[in-house]
Order: C-alpha cells, then structure tokens, then sequence
C-alpha cells in the first residue's frame, strides 16, 4: 500500500515534512558523500554579505546554482559544495558608521579603529540567521557550517600570498593618478565600481566662463600679434564651458583643437575667442566675428588665472618629470597658456577646454605631457582648501559660491544647468570626484591578452556575455586600483621604510615574524588593523624602520581569491587546489558580477595561473518587481523571499525562476505568477500522483517487475515513448546548461500525461476486473510518474523527494532512502516511436479541432455524434490516424472517422467545419433519435458521478440509485441499465423516490426533469 494522497496538498507544509527528512537523515551529507572517489564537479560559491537581509534576487541566484549541481551530483560526480561570506569593505563600515551615527572617516579616527573594527566583525553576520534560514528552505544544498569567510586569518594570508606573488612578477606599483574617489567614504573607488553606479539625468550647472588674455608682446606668432592689437582695443576673453565649477580654482592651462577655426566675435563691447563651430550653441551671434585664427595659432597665449593658488594659500606645484610634482614659488603676475590637445570636441562648450590637472584623467595627462602647473584646492572628503571665500564647503555646494564669485567680477559669460550621466558611488552614493592621488595598482594591462585569450574558453550562459559585456570591458581593461584608505579589510601586507622609501611586500604570517627588528605584535593573532599597523621590522636596505603602508585591500581582491584562500592555500591543501579545484566548472551569480566578481576571479586566476578561473557561467539578469521597477527599500516594493514560500511553497518559487524566463532575460517578479506555477504545474503533477495512488490503493497494486506486460497497449506504448525522449532532452539541456528549456519540456510532458494519458486511461483504472490493461496501465503510469520525480530532483527537490519516497521506498525496501541518492535516469531509446509520437500528437491536434467543431455547432461533447468528417494533408497522417482511430473516437464521442480529400468537401449546410493549418474536421449538425438517448444516458452518469462526490462516497463505494421522470427518461433508463449500474457503480438502478438518508438531486436534460438519488451500499 502507499501512504493515501490527497488531492487536497498544502505544499509549505509537505515540504517541512520534506525538509525534517532530509535533516534527521543527513540526505545532503550522504549525497555527497555517496559519490566520493567519482569525477570531481567543482563549484564556486560567489560569497554574499550577510549584514543586509537576503532578497528574492538571492533565491534566484541560488536556485540556478543549485540546480546544476544537484543535476551534476545525481549524473554520477562527486560535488563538495561550501558555503562563503563577504565579510570586509565598505558595505559593513558604512553599516557601522550608521549605528554609530558618524559621517566621515574623522569622526572613526576619534572613536577607535580597534573598537570600530571590533564593531564591524560584529556587524557582518547580523542577518546570518536569516540567511541560513532562507538557505535551508528553499532547498539550496550548501556546506554553511564550514562556510569560508573572508575575515578569517587563514584566508587573509591567503590574500596575502596572492598579492606577493603579483608584487614578485612586478605587477604591483603606486601610482600618481587621477581616480575616482568617494568624498564621503574618503577613499578610491576602481573602475569596476565606478561603473555599477552611473546615473542618468543628473543635474549639473552649464556655465561659460571668461579667462582674460594677457598677450604679450615678444616672440610671437602673426596671427596672436593680430590678437594683441585687438585685445588693445577692447577686453579679450577666451571662452571656455564647464559642469564643475569647483575645479575652476585647479585650473592651470586651456585646451584648444590645432586644427579647428577659432573666432574672434565681438560682443556686447568685449571680444571673445572660442571655436567658430561653436558660436551659435554658445549664443553668439557670427555677425560680430572681426577675425578668425587656427587652434595651433593660439598656442602659448597666455591669460590670467581665475583664482591665482597663491593669494588664497595654496600650493603650486608643477610636473617637472612625468611622476614629479614640484612645489613653485608664489608669483604675482601668474599666468597661465593655451595648449594643444585632441580631446578638445566641438560637439559641446565652446571648442576651449578648461583643463585641471588635479581633477580629470586626461587633464593629468595633458599636465605630465605638457609641463603644467598643479593646483589641489579639495581635501578627501570634497571639502575646499584654502582661503577662498567658498573655503570649507563641499565641492558640490561651492559650486554656486565660485559662480557668485566670478559673476562679481564679470567673469561669468553665460550660467545655465545641464542633465547628463554622472557616475556615484555604488555604496553610498555620494558623486564621485575625479582627484590625483597616490593608489596602489595592479597592472592587469600587462595580462589583457591572456584575459581576452582566456574568456574564450569559458562557456558564458547566455552567450552574449562572452564577447559583449565581459568581453568588451577586459578589451578596455585598465590597471586595477586596489588599495582603500579604509579600515575594515585585508590590510595591504606592504610596509616602507621611513628612512630611506623602500617599499616590502610580505607574503605570509611567518615571513613577517621572521624579518630582522620584528616588533608590535600582539597575540591573538588578528591580521587586521590596528595591530598590523603596528607591526614594524627593520628595513633590509638601510636598517631604518619600516612601517606598513596604511591602505587596506578592495574587497573585490578578497572575493577573487576565494577559489585557493578558502582552502588557505597554498599554506595548506595544496595538492587538492592545484590538481582538483584550480578551475571551477561553474558558477552562477547576477550579470553585475561581469565587472566584480567574474572580473576579479578571472584576473587574479590570469595574473596567478596563467588561467580562467572557470569554465561556464550563468549569468543571470535583473529581477524587477511586478511593474518593471527596481526593487530597493526606499521604494518599499521589496519582496521578502520567505513569505513567498511560505505561501506557495520553495519549489513552486524555484520552479518560477527556471521556466518563466531564461536566466539572461530581465524578468518583473509578481507573486501571482508563482501562483500559476503552482497550479498550472505543481498542482497538475500532483493531481496526476493523487490519481495513481487512490486506484493502486483500491486495486492493492503493487511495482513488480515480473509481473510486466508483454503486449503493451498503444497508449502505453505512447507515453513511454514520450517518457524516454524527455528523459533525453532533459538530459541534452541540463549538460548544455539550460534549466529552462529542460523545466519547461518537463512541463510540457506532464501536461501530456495528465490531459491525455490519464485522462484517456480513466477508465482503464476505474473497471471493476483486474486485467492485463489494467495491470499495463498501472505500470506505465508508475513508471512516468517515478521517471518525472527522478528528472524533477534537481528542479524541485521537495515534491520530487515526496512522490520518490512514496512510489518507491513504500514497496521496495532496497532502494536508496532519497531521489537525491539516486542517479539521474537514462533514456531508453529503443521505448522511444517517433511515428506513434507524431501520430499520436495529430490525433491530440484533430481532438481539439473536433472540440472545436462540435461547439461551433453546439452541440456538447457527451453527446455520441454518427461520424467525424477529417481532411489531413498527406497518406501518412490518414494512415496514423486510422491506426489511433479507436482513441480518436472515444476523444470526440463518435461512432466513425470519415475521411475526405479536399477541405472544400467539409464546407457545405449541414457540417460544422473548424480548420488549423492544413487540418480540417466537420461534424454533423443533424443527431438521430438513437444517439439523443444515447447522449442522454452519459450525461446521467455524469451528472451521478459528480453527486458520488458531492454525497462523500469514496471512490470504491457501491451504491444504489433512484430515479423518477417522464416516460422518455424511464425509456432511457432501461435501454442504458447496464451501462449506467457499470460507469457508477450501481447495485441497482430503481424507479421511484429515494430512501431515507440518501442524496438527492434534481436536473433537467433536454428538457426532461429527472430526479436522482444515491445512497452508499452498506
Ligand atoms: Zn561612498
Ligand atoms: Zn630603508
């Protein structure tokens, strides 16, 4: 016997019982470990930060990841899968800093790195519980008990091996450059998260800015004499556009286009220079043009500072080398020049660029090309310097103070505003500001071709990836920024010397206790600051004292190195990293990682080992909420992942995220459509198992493979066919990494199963003698319902494990304990018929049609019809129709199949035609007498088997009924006995009002009224 079924099933609480199962009989562990020895499959657990809540785009990831590894885990390898955490950088100190209420590093110094640090360690597994607890229910089978994190001294020296063997191949150097700094977090952000925080229609102010010429006179060329002289009459400006006011006080140099026409117009009595392109977008009318000049002409004219650094207390330097900046002494009568560069447009400003070396990339190279002054006026957290009226302001908010300030003393040509994409930082928003600074970099430019060579081997899901946006950035790679003047992180293992500048890169704990002079260390061992900071040794070139540089590392290096430091490589585990788990042959996380993750894995596995850290990836798009937008807290329209599934259940979430879009699809999350899932598939397969159950219960059926039939009936036949393609398909796409193609042809053959198989096999199960058909339509239906729950394991674990431990472990006490200790099933290709599945797929299509055909001409489908008229395009399909011809009849109630030749054929008075393709079936509008009766009879027992239910008899019950109507109905009654008393099983049928305690209906047909009576036979 199997445990009943009812149709009746609360998903949330069957998976609970699922999950209980799992833990009390350790099923993950087992289905490990059951495959030790055998291939290994290796997975890489992209780690998630644990101090936030986990979200719904969590439970995607993890059902993707699960998926393939469970599937890769029942084809027979042994799949080890641990659990890892994000534990340093940003996210965590601004969390920390939050609690505290702080609002900048300053305000961290004076509370303590070490209790700040201690705070953050605390802080990073808030939501640890929650995670776990989401982990476990939606089935995601990973180690978290051994779970590596970040933090962990072990896996720092790691970090730290790592960084040694790139500083070792020369591929780490401190660099003068112009980064991308968060003022707020007060730190370099690298180019890969610059890139995750672009924001469209920023508004920036517009602004046209005067700088007055001083020409003079001396070597010059024809065309600046030319200048001089009209500069002598009236005022002579050159004109130049911005977006960032503040940077005006860094200005040192204005750039002009060597080829392009410059103009001299004259304006509201003043002469202004700029690009003649340029005049009608500036507002300036070409009527007032006096003269025009070449770019190249202008070069080397000089003009007045807007602000002159030294009046407001502020060093001058200038690049006297490319690396050197060197401090100038205070001049009066500073000016500065005009230069040539090819970054100049004229497709926006004025075609004069306005260049700070201290505040863009480009403008720092012009300035180290050039020889040009340098002028820092902001500290790092955005703040002006200096003595300037708009001094101590945050750049942002100076930016009308200067505009103010330059109106005042008429340098202010034009002041509008402008909306563009400017980037912000990812973490907390903040703009980001272009600044020079020193950071340390790793030159990933030196392995580009290996990365572009090295993206070819891996496998992206979906392909576009591969050569678009992975592809494209490693083709505009620039050197990675590494370092962060911040305190929670792997702290750069980089120590100078105070005496003489010379920089050492330690590679592990023992090499740093073993430098000559070693002192400051304190026990426990903590590889993080404050106490690295103050571990010093003596410096092996001068003896001076070497301190560690204060950085510490992008956490992105951290989660990159989590293929060998989580195993504390190469300190121990050697053997198993560089011979098993080196490459992993998949990884699933959301298609951001393109720049993070996936990014970090694969350079610093290039930059180690010469290698792809993996070999497919899928790589999974945005999931939106129901109205396609961004979830975020401030919305309010995140979706808490736990109450889904405590609504419908983790497999029917898991089932949504395979089959409603492919992984490289943005998808819009609405619960309701989880909803459909659990009815339209879920349900249906559970419907089909609860049917299975109920008669093999009734009918004591038991799996006995010597008790198979030989002569399979063609349904049979059929559907194993079917059973054993699927098992092949969902074979081909799992291995080609393809979830949703494999989820929905699963969907598509239980749909088959349940609106063809079973229901053309009801009443196979429901006669009374036990027979060879019978007996074949239990073991087939077995048999796919066993087959589908194997195929689903991976899919969905937990109604899989429930009609795996019922079906099989029920009746045979050697088979293993779960679907997931079981191997995947093998089709058998000599079940699978492609003619009868083509047939069979026809007669499916001509049933509808007939459907069609018979409502088009009213007429109900219990109503038995003479004959069916079809028209098929070819001898083939008439030939496979009249080999189903029996099941195709039965499907549409009618005594014959009458084929014809020509669709024209099936249009005339008389017939109901419906068409699809090349397809047509007519039926008869006319009904004889006969089939009227006919008709009526199986519309009784329909009607007597919905009141079986309805009074609560069991499915097997005998019962006796009782009927009252006219002479016609009495008529139908006794021409129809038998069959009635079969199809409900009636002891008897008689005339006249029911007994006492049974139930009654009343019904009218065809416009009799018959009154009907069941009551159960004791
Ligand atoms: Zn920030
Ligand atoms: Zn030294």
């Amino acid at each position: 016997m199997f445990k009943p079924v009812s149709s009746r099933v609360s998903f949330p609480k069957m998976e609970e019982e699922v999950l209980e199962f799992w833990k009390q009989n350790s099923i993950f562990e087992k289905s490990v470990k059951s495959r030790e020895g055998k291939p290994r499959f290796v997975f890489y657990e992209g780690p998630p930060f644990a101090n936030g809540n986990p979200g719904i785009h969590h439970v995607l990831a993890r059902a993707f990841k699960d998926i393939m590894v469970r599937y890769k885990a029942a084809k027979g390898y042994y799949v080890p899968r641990i659990g890892g955490w994000d534990t340093h950088g940003l996210p965590v100190e601004l969390e920390v800093e939050r609690q505290l209420g702080f609002s900048g590093k300053g305000q961290i110094e004076q509370y303590g790195v070490e209790e700040f640090n201690k705070r953050c360690r605390e802080s990073v597994f808030k939501y640890l519980k929650e995670w776990d607890a989401l982990t476990e229910r939606i089935g995601y089978w990973v180690d978290l008990e051994h779970a590596y994190k970040t933090m962990d001294n072990t896996y720092v020296e790691s970090v730290w091996w790592a960084l040694k063997q790139m500083w070792d191949k020369g591929y780490i150097y401190q660099g003068y450059k112009v980064t991308p700094h968060c003022p707020r977090c007060g730190t370099s952000l690298s180019s890969h998260e610059v890139a995750l925080g672009y924001q469209d229609d920023t508004e920036d102010p517009s602004v046209y800015i005067k700088f007055s010429t001083r020409l003079k006179s001396g070597q010059e060329t024809e065309a600046l004499s030319r200048l001089r002289r009209l500069a002598a009459e009236k005022k002579t400006y050159l004109l130049a556009w911005t977006t960032t006011p503040w940077t005006l006080p860094g200005n040192t140099a204005l750039a002009v286009a060597a080829d392009a026409e410059y103009a001299v117009v004259e304006h509201e009595g003043e002469y202004f220079i700029l690009a003649e392109a340029r005049l009608g977008p500036s507002g300036l009318d070409a009527s007032g043009v006096v003269d025009r000049v070449r770019g190249r002409d202008l070069v080397g004219a000089e003009y007045e500072p807007l602000f002159n650094p030294h009046d407001f207390g502020i060093e001058r330097r200038r690049f006297e080398t490319r690396s050197d900046l060197v401090v100038q002494k205070p001049e009066k009568e500073l000016t500065y020049r005009v230069i040539a560069a090819d970054f100049v447009s004229m497709e926006d400003g004025t075609g004069i660029v306005h260049n700070a070396p201290a505040y863009g990339e480009v403008d720092f190279q012009a300035g180290q090309e050039q020889g040009l002054d340098f002028v820092h006026t902001v500290d790092l957290q955005g703040n002006i310097t200096g003595t300037y009226p708009f001094a101590g302001k945050f750049v942002k908010d100076a930016d009308p103070l200067v505009l103010a300030d330059l109106k005042k003393r008429g340098l202010l040509f034009k002041a509008g505003t402008i909306r563009h994409t400017y980037p912000f930082c990812w973490r907390c928003d903040a703009p980001l500001l272009y600044y020079a600074k020193q950071t340390w970099y790793i030159r990933t430019t030196a392995v580009k071709d290996a990365m572009v060579n090295g993206n070819k081997e891996i496998n992206w899901f979906p392909e576009h990836i591969k050569y678009g946006r992975f592809g494209n950035w490693l083709e505009n790679n620039v050197d990675w920024g590494f370092s962060r003047e911040r305190y929670w992180g792997t702290p750069l293992p980089i120590w100078r010397c105070e005496k003489c500048g010379g920089t050492e890169c330690v590679g592990s704990v023992d090499e740093l206790k073993n430098k000559p002079g070693f002192s400051g260390f304190r026990e426990p061992l903590d590889l993080h600051r404050p106490y690295m900071d103050d571990v010093t040794f003596s410096c092996g070139k001068c003896g001076g004292q070497m301190k560690r540089t204060p950085e510490v590392m992008d956490c992105w290096f951290d989660s990159g190195s989590m293929p060998f430091a989580q195993l504390h490589y190469p300190f121990e585990n050697k053997e198993l990293f560089d011979k098993e788990t080196k490459q992993a042959d998949f990884i699933c996380e959301a298609v951001d990682q393109t720049r993070g993750w996936f990014y970090s894995l694969h350079a610093i596995s290039t930059l180690l080992f010469d290698a792809p850290s993996f070999k497919n990836c899928i790589c999974l798009e945005l999931m939106l909420d129901a109205q396609g937008k961004k979830m975020s807290k401030s919305k309010g329209n995140v979706v808490d992942p736990m109450n889904v599934v405590m609504k419908h259940g983790a497999d029917a979430l898991r089932w949504y995220c395979y089959t409603s879009a492919p992984p490289g699809l943005v998808r819009r999350f609405d619960i309701r459509m989880v909803a459909d899932v659990t009815r339209q598939f879920l349900l249906t397969l559970w419907n089909v198992y609860s049917f299975f159950v109920t008669y093999a219960n009734i009918d004591k059926y038991t799996p006995d493979a010597s008790r198979m039939v030989t002569d399979v009936p063609e349904l049979d036949r059929w559907v194993l066919s079917e059973l054993n393609e699927l098992v092949k398909d969902v074979d081909t796409q799992m291995t080609g990494y393809d979830p949703t193609g494999a989820g929905r042809r699963i969907e598509q053959f239980v749909d088959d199963l349940s609106n063809w198989y079973v229901r053309r096999s009801r009443r196979r199960f429901w006669k009374s003698e036990n027979d060879t058909d019978k007996l074949s339509a239990y073991n087939t239906l077995y048999q796919c319902l066993v087959t589908v729950a194997k195929l689903l394991a991976p899919f969905t674990p937990f109604i899989a494990e429930e009609l795996y431990r019922n079906l099989v472990c029920a009746t045979d006490k050697n088979a293993p304990e779960s679907v997931h200790l079981v191997d995947y099933p093998v089709a058998d290709e000599s079940k699978i018929d492609r003619d009868l599945s083509l047939d069979t797929h026809l007669a499916m299509r001509v049933s509808s049609l007939g459907r069609a055909a018979r409502a088009q001409a009213g007429i109900k489908v219990r109503q038995p019809l003479e004959k069916v008229c079809i028209r098929v395009p070819s001898k083939r399909e008439r030939e496979g129709l009249e080999r189903l011809s029996a099941q195709v009849m039965e499907e549409l109630n009618v005594k014959a199949l009458e084929f014809v030749e020509k669709a024209e054929d099936l249009n005339r008075p008389g017939l109901a035609a419906c068409t699809e393709g090349e397809v047509t079936i007519a039926v008869p509008k006319e009904i004889p007498p006969e089939l009227i009766a006919e008709g009526m009879a199986r519309e009784i027992v329909h009607r007597l088997q919905t009141m079986r239910r309805s009074a609560g008899f069991e499915i097997a019950d005998y019962i006796n009924t009782y009927y009252q109507g006219d002479e016609y109905v009495r008529q139908v009654m006794d021409d129809y006995a038998d069959y009635l008393k079969q199809e409900t099983l009636s002891r008897q049928f008689a005339e006249g009002p029911a007994p006492e305690g049974a139930y009654s209906e009343t019904h009218k047909l065809s416009g009799h009224t018959i009154v009907l009576g069941v009551k159960r036979q004791d």
